[in-house]
């Protein structure tokens, strides 16, 4: 089967043509090509009629089907990639990080051990990262041993859970316990894969299929799968670690995202996962083990794999993974700007300073980055630049005074913030006549040049600022 072209013309066809704009987008046109961007959803035109609707998605279906586990709004999902390499449109199914426990744990230290799993997180650009998911090993090959782990692990968190053997006794006795929380199986093989079936299909699982170094095998299971009807499927070719066979590693995955994004093989048109776990068995020296999991984990990352079993839960190696996930999975056409809006700091009051920036990703890091690292207390109005950092966007005429009026009415500044002070960057110096003009009941200052200064700048001045305001 060849490649699915996808064309805006096509997509198009099936819009009402009334460019009314409810969509967000100016007209239709523009509209059906962030359809096939994929930086909207076709929920958004409310004017389209059902059969649009049907075809209209049936046309965008990613070739690479999505799966999910868990359940509640701790569900994870992934998958539904398109293009070989980012760069060709965007990677969409962020890499689901996994971290494992095993059934020969005392009570105690499973209990502290899923804690710390659950608890490792820390937040970038405002937003918290977590560990998206818990795999328990059946290390013991007892199903009671299995099942009275499994229940300790879903007494302790709500994280999806992935069940590990390759005994279907034991996943059928964690798979019991699980009924109705939609865990993923791991794993079917050549050899278990007809009653890992009957088990998905009696408690309604995903199941990862794992077949080394065989994608005929992988893709075979699979077919037989979603014939009878377990379409929540993903692909295990083998993880393997040592030096020489790593790049097969690296192969078998392109090979799987090529066979489906690019000549449609069905069999095989699921996520893919790895286990960098592996590592912790291949090396005595556990900290030698921890850098080399780090190392095959951001990796995968860079391949775009979709779900990752790791066995060392240190925020060292946890960071790097995270962010490097957070870059490779960023839309290109989104990737260097932050949303427009009136961001706050340190829990501003009305009476808080007031700034403005350009929406492009590294100033606001850098910026918020200050704000937040001498607790500064203020307001940051964030206003759409096209991406550019604040000098760039003053030459340009993105950083202007019409764009920084819309914004303020847009996020409703008067009515959030009771002074009327906007200070600006020093950069922009030069629309400071005209934004004075477009704000004449606010008083528009400079602030300081470069953002590390904003505290020391706000403790010299902010106090005298409002009392100048006060007597004016
Ligand atoms: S809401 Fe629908 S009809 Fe209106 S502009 Fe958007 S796509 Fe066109």
């Amino acid at each position: 089967m060849a490649e699915k072209v996808k064309s805006p013309a096509e997509v198009m066809k099936l819009l009402p043509q009334e460019d009314c704009g409810e969509c967000g987008c100016d007209s239709c046109f523009e509209f059906a090509l962030k359809l096939v961007e994929r930086t909207t959803t076709v929920d958004k035109c409310p004017k389209l009629k059902k059969s649009a609707l049907k075809k209209i998605k049936n046309m965008l279906a990613p070739p690479m089907a999505e799966i999910s586990f868990g359940s509640g709004d701790k569900m994870v999902t992934t998958g539904g990639e398109e293009v070989m390499h980012r760069e060709e449109l965007a990677f969409f199914g962020k890499t689901i990080i996994a971290y494992d426990v095993w059934d020969t744990m005392s009570e105690e230290r499973l209990v502290e051990r899923v804690n710390d799993i659950a608890s490792m997180s820390f937040v970038r650009f405002k937003v918290q990262y977590n560990v998206d998911a818990i795999a328990i090993r059946s290390v013991s090959g007892d199903p009671t041993k299995f099942k009275n782990t499994v229940k300790k692990v879903a007494d302790t968190t709500d994280l999806p859970i992935i069940l590990c053997s390759l005994d279907p006794k034991v996943l059928k006795a964690g798979a019991k316990v699980l009924k109705g929380k939609k865990p993923l199986l791991y794993a079917a093989t050549k050899d278990n894969w007809e009653k890992v079936l009957e088990i998905a299909k009696e408690y309604e699982t995903a199941v990862a299929i794992f077949s080394p170094l065989d994608l005929d095998m992988l893709g075979s299971i699979a077919a037989t799968f979603a014939r009878e009807g377990i379409n929540d499927l993903i692909l295990d070719p083998g993880t393997f670690c040592e030096p020489d066979s790593i790049t097969e590693t690296l192969s078998n995955i392109s090979l799987l995202r090529r066979a489906c994004v690019k000549a449609g093989v069905k069999e095989v048109s699921y996520p893919v996962m790895t286990v960098p776990a592996v590592a912790s068995m291949s090396f005595k020296n556990k900290k030698m083990a921890a850098h080399y999991e780090n190392y095959l984990a951001n990796l995968f990352v860079t391949k775009g794999v979709n779900l990752m079993i790791l066995h060392f839960p240190e925020i060292w190696e946890f960071m790097p993974v995270v962010y490097l996930r957070e870059g490779i999975f960023k839309h290109p056409k989104l990737e260097s700007a932050i949303d427009p809006d009136l961001y706050a700091f340190n829990d501003p009051d009305e009476m808080s300073p007031l700034m403005v920036t350009s929406n492009y990703t590294l100033t606001y890091g850098i910026v918020s980055g200050d704000l937040d690292r001498y607790r500064v207390k203020c307001w940051m109005l964030v206003i759409d630049t096209n991406a550019l950092s604040v000098d760039t966007a003053v030459g340009s005429g993105d950083f202007c005074a019409d764009n920084i009026v819309e914004h303020m009415e847009e996020f409703d500044v008067e009515s959030k913030i009771k002074h009327r002070i906007l200070i600006i960057p020093r950069v922009a110096a030069e629309i400071l006549p005209e934004l004075r003009e477009a704000l004449p009941d606010w008083k528009v200052v400079l602030g300081p040049k470069d953002s590390s200064e904003i505290a020391t700048f706000l403790t010299e001045e902010w106090e005298k600022l409002l009392a100048e305001e006060g007597a004016a």
